[in-house]
């Protein structure tokens, strides 16, 4: 609760101002109303983008100096992540995979496929629930420890934790401060699940990519896949380099 503290803090004082001041100078109802909507808005849009580190801090950009990068796919493993491997292997690339757990358990030999590939796993809850934003501390914590316990089984403890959606609540706050998880973020929506056009979503990336760019797609379309080869083409005549995320912001991906 870092930034959303500050703002009801700064919305509650601007309140008992208002309360403080009528008392010289009556005011209309409707006056209150403002900051209170105010708060609502922000409140609402900071719950909605994770990297604006509003509830919860999130980690959302490597070192702009050097030349790494990293790709990120969330709500695999499907069927599709087998084609995503062997791009990677082809050209050469580490990934970040933030992986859902009822996924893991429908596919664990692909699971098994992205870890022998030396690439990254993280935590994206065990159902993918929209309605994940309501949920008490409990809820959400079991949530995280489902997909937790199960990936263990795999000798990994993970670290790293990408909220679905990128929705974030007080909740959800309290819920990672117990499980001690990296909150992940992106700087690049590539939006691959909303657009269709292949090269508007790659055009999207490319007109954003720096070192030090955290890449947000998902392992879910041949869309995606498409999009991928290309950028993996670029990366190389760019002289980029993808790696996972742990290696980009220098942080542990598992417990040791
Ligand atoms: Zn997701």
């Amino acid at each position: 609760m870092l930034i959303h503290k500050i703002n009801t803090g700064f919305f509650l004082a601007v309140i008992a101002f208002l309360v403080a001041y009528s008392v010289f100078d009556p005011l209309s109802w409707w006056v209150y109303l403002i900051p209170l909507a105010l708060w609502f808005i922000i409140t609402g849009l900071g719950s909605a983008f994770v990297q604006w580190g509003y509830h919860v801090k999130s980690l959302n950009r490597g070192e702009k100096s050097g030349n790494k990068i990293a790709i990120t796919f969330d709500d695999g493993p499907t069927s599709e992540t087998i084609k995503v491997l062997e791009l990677l292997s082809k050209y050469d690339a580490k990934a970040t995979f933030f992986c859902i757990g009822k996924q893991i358990e429908k596919h664990p030999d692909i699971f098994k496929q992205i870890i022998d590939g030396g690439h990254i796993v993280g935590n994206h809850t065990f159902n993918h629930l929209p309605e994940m934003g309501f949920y008490s501390t409990d809820k959400i914590l079991a949530e995280i420890v489902k997909t937790d316990e199960l990936v263990s089984r795999n000798g990994l403890q993970l670290k790293l934790f990408r909220p679905p959606y990128g929705v974030t609540n007080p909740n959800m706050a309290k819920a990672l401060k117990r499980t001690g998880h990296a909150v992940i973020g992106w700087n690049i929506r590539s939006l691959d699940t909303v657009i269709n056009d292949e090269n508007h979503i790659l055009k999207r990336i490319t007109t954003r990519l720096a070192p030090g760019s955290i890449i947000l797609l998902h392992d879910t379309s041949q869309k995606t896949v498409n999009v991928l080869e290309q950028l993996l083409i670029l990366l190389k005549e760019q002289n980029l380099k993808a790696v996972a995320v742990n290696e980009l912001l220098n942080i542990p991906a598992y417990e040791e």
